[in-house]
């Protein structure tokens, strides 16, 4: 049961000066299959204790966005500002200092976890490579860090394989805060974890996020997850944002074919299982990356496709409702 649904949750209001803004951000790979545009000219922006929720098929390029952000791998154009400082083009030791405040957490984080080290020694990694404290002040933060993800202080002498997978996603996310980011990029945290299990994390990162005003880019093909734990949304669709709002607008009013669609297949976290998903199905595929359709990329899949459709691209513009954003010529 999740502790708070924020679906009653309000959108706080954003600041002005964003903590992190991408501009035109893109990412395209050469391969022998050709140019893969994984990422295709990007703008959005985080702000302090948000979490910007990220949403589309696999393969329409969000991991390789949050990835990017964080110059996990190199954007081929573009901008990344963190508190107005540029990120792009930033030497990795010049990067070293701001990466303390961005971090990652992936789908499975424990089986990052070295199983030879003890979890207190994994904790306490990142606070000594980056210099941190005593020894005794790094134990007495190891210790903080496991109450804060809910483990008990004996769980820093065991290794993590005596850990469950939501306990060693826990791990991860104690490795992950322990530098106290400002950022932190979830990257499907909760897609191989039970359900049950999820709701634990979710709750966890949104207990996380009250105490310590993180702000989260939660990634996630999970509407239904998606839904409980982000203020704002994006929705990606092969390299591009389609559309961008505030959770509330975008559940209530989607301005876009494609957000319809996925919002039509994915039954609510409380639903799931009670009903088949209706919208996207496993013939109705995403185009490749290779080889994206002209013009609106969605036009073959779209119902509601004009001739325009197949020759321009749609910008991402500003509709109804304060923030709300879609790229769409009939929108
Ligand atoms: Fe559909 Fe055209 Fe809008 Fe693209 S621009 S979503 S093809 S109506």
């Amino acid at each position: 049961m999740l502790q708070s649904n924020p679906l009653y949750r309000s959108t706080p209001e954003l600041k002005a000066k964003p903590l992190l803004a991408v501009e035109d951000l893109a990412v395209h790979y050469r391969t022998a299959r050709g140019t893969s545009r994984a990422v295709d000219g990007i703008s959005l922006e985080i702000h302090q204790s948000e979490t910007l929720g990220l949403v589309g098929e696999s393969g329409c390029g969000k991991s390789t966005l949050g990835r990017a952000i964080l110059r996990l791998v190199e954007p081929s154009r573009g901008s990344i500002r963190l508190d107005g400082r540029e990120l792009v083009g930033l030497s990795q030791t010049a990067l070293r200092g701001e990466r303390r405040r961005l971090q990652m957490v992936f789908q499975d984080s424990g089986a990052a976890l070295d199983p030879r080290w003890t979890v207190g020694q994994l904790i306490e990694e990142p606070l000594r490579v980056h210099g941190i404290g005593s020894l005794a002040e790094r134990r007495a933060r190891v210790a903080r860090l496991l109450a804060d993800v809910g483990l008990p202080a004996d769980a820093a002498a065991r290794y993590p394989h005596a850990f469950s997978g939501g306990q060693r996603q826990r791990i991860g996310l104690a490795r992950a805060i322990a530098l106290e980011p400002d950022l932190v990029v979830c990257d499907e945290p909760v897609s191989a974890l039970d359900v049950s299990i999820q709701a634990q994390i979710l709750n966890l990162l949104h207990d996380l996020q009250a105490r310590r005003g993180v702000a989260f880019l939660f990634i996630s093909h999970d509407l239904s997850v998606v839904e409980h734990v982000s203020d704002r949304v994006a929705v990606m669709y092969l390299g591009r944002i389609v559309e961008i709002a505030a959770r509330e607008a975008l559940w209530r009013a989607p301005a876009h074919p494609y957000t319809r669609k996925l919002l039509a297949a994915v039954p609510s976290l409380e639903r799931r299982g009670r009903r088949a998903g209706r919208g996207i199905d496993h013939h109705d595929t995403l185009p490749s990356p290779y080889s994206p359709p002209s013009g609106c990329h969605f036009h073959p899949r779209c119902p509601m496709a004009v001739e325009r459709c197949r020759a321009e691209v749609p910008s991402l513009r500003v509709t109804s409702g304060a923030g709300h954003r879609v790229a769409c010529h009939l929108a």
